[in-house]
């Protein structure tokens, strides 16, 4: 059987800034899932783990290394999804929990609701027993490192992987963009925008979240492999091609259904690392798509 992982560490990619601290946390995150895959993990658990070892590092716009919005607040996003049934939960403006993405499983498992904001997505990662912030200024502390002087920079974690038994699943977390306004939900969160799985493919976004939103990106991934017949590689070319016409550049990493990836984006970089069972670990930043 085929298996397949890609993680993503943001489409904020800035020429000229060096990114080993990343690539080695990728190339070590990346060996660690495929271990777990080749032991026969769901996809959906290597994605939560994934995440939120990402979140956890403080090298992306994620969990520790989220910047404050205007007023001074860590508000962060997150969704995930499972394939196999299309069960979801997400997170948006959540504040004061380590990791977001175990916020939106928890929201997921919970199966009430598929997204919760501000206070209430809280109150539902506390009942989980999921860990806290209490003190989000010093928890806060690697955002400086990752371009709060440029109103444009941005750097969500994202995660898709295919397992042994077939199963897919999606997961992205976020701090969302700099300087964004108190209350801004961006793409992230939103189940079609920022993160889509099914049966066929495995989606999660990053960049100008408002253009994923309005060229509803994940999912229009997958509608044009479904309805289209598109190749993954296409249907994820084509849709960056859509963000670019709502004003947004960015990048997208999907896996389909037989273990084939595509991690295109068109800002001018993408923190990514990929494994299949037909690919070595690849990890990459600035170089061109595979
Ligand atoms: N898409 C994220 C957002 O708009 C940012 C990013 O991917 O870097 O919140």
């Amino acid at each position: 059987m085929a298996y397949a992982l890609i993680i993503h560490g943001g489409a904020g990619a800035r020429p000229g800034t060096d990114y080993t601290p990343q690539s080695l946390h990728m190339e070590r995150l990346i060996a660690e899932g495929q271990k777990m895959l080749l032991g026969g993990r769901d996809a959906l658990d290597v994605v939560s783990d994934m995440v939120a070892e990402l979140e956890g590092s403080g090298l992306y716009v994620a969990g520790k290394g989220s910047a404050p919005n205007l007023a001074g607040a860590f508000e962060l996003d997150a969704s995930i999804m499972d394939g196999k049934d299309q069960r979801a939960g997400a997170v948006a403006a959540i504040e004061g929990v380590k990791h977001p993405i175990l916020a939106a499983r928890a929201v997921m498992e919970d199966g009430r609701h598929v997204l919760l904001a501000g206070p209430g997505a809280r109150d539902m990662a506390c009942s989980a027993g999921l860990a806290e912030i209490t003190d989000p200024l010093s928890y806060y502390s690697e955002h400086v490192t990752h371009g709060s002087a440029d109103a444009t920079s941005h750097g969500t974690v994202g995660a898709v992987a295919l397992d042994l038994s077939g199963g897919l699943a999606a997961g992205t977390s976020t701090g969302g963009t700099f300087n964004k306004l108190p209350g801004r939900v961006g793409d992230t969160p939103l189940i079609g925008a920022g993160t889509w799985a099914d049966d066929h493919v495995a989606v999660s976004c990053t960049g100008v979240g408002e253009a994923f939103i309005r060229s509803a990106a994940a999912h229009d991934l997958a509608a044009r492999m479904r309805y289209g017949g598109r190749s993954v590689t296409e249907a994820a070319n084509e849709v960056l091609a859509e963000v670019h016409k709502c004003g947004g550049d960015g990048g997208l990493i999907a896996v389909d259904a037989q273990g084939r990836i595509a991690m295109p984006y068109n800002s001018d970089g993408m923190k990514r690392a990929a494994v299949s069972s037909q690919m070595q670990p690849v990890v990459r930043v600035f170089e061109p798509e595979l």
